[in-house]
Parts: C-alpha cells; sequence; structure tokens
C-alpha cells in the first residue's frame, strides 16, 4: 500500500534570469520584470540554471544547425550540377546523333 505523496509547493525560477519566484506575491520577476504564471509551467522553471548556460547552449543550437545546413546546400548544388550535366550530355548525344545522320 502507498501513500500518495504530499503535494508539496514546487520550487520557480526566472525563466530569463533564473530568480527564486516562489512565495512573491507579485507575478513579475523582481530582478529582471519577466512575467509568469504560478498556474502556467511554461512561464517558469522547476530547477534553477545559469542563464549562461542557455546563452550557450543557444550559441551551440546555431552552430549545429550552421553545421548541418552547410553540407545539405552543398548536396543540393552537387545534384543541381549532375542534373544538369546529365541534361547537356543527354543533348549533345542528341545533337551527335543528328549531325551524324544529316552527314551519312
Ligand atoms: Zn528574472
Amino acid at each position: 500500500m502507498t501513500e500518495p505523496l504530499p503535494d508539496e509547493p514546487r520550487e520557480m525560477y526566472c525563466l530569463t534570469c533564473a530568480y527564486p519566484l516562489r512565495n512573491l506575491e507579485r507575478r513579475s520577476c523582481p530582478e529582471c520584470g519577466a512575467a509568469f504564471n504560478p498556474n502556467d509551467e511554461s512561464t517558469w522553471s522547476p530547477v534553477p540554471f545559469n542563464p549562461e548556460h542557455r546563452k550557450m547552449a543557444r550559441v551551440a543550437v546555431g552552430a549545429f544547425t550552421g553545421g548541418c545546413l552547410t553540407p545539405v546546400m552543398v548536396l543540393m548544388f552537387v545534384g543541381f550540377v549532375m542534373v544538369a550535366v546529365i541534361v547537356i550530355a543527354g543533348l549533345l548525344m542528341e545533337l551527335v546523333r543528328l549531325v551524324s545522320e544529316w552527314i551519312g
């Protein structure tokens, strides 16, 4: 038999600056002024975090996206060039065939 866990009040931290928001009467961060709603979990964080880590994560995501997009663009360019070469080669072979028929 398991007792249900007591509904502990959870810690709340500002999403922008990680300031602890619990037991505040106002609905905005005293540190940075960001608005939050205790009933809306998307407006605060249950764990403290270092805002510097958020910045680093953003930079890492940007580098990752750029690192992925560049090869994709290179592949698209290579594919375009290959299609162009195939089309031009086909046209040249058709031209050679027409010329050889015209000569012979
Ligand atoms: Zn804040």
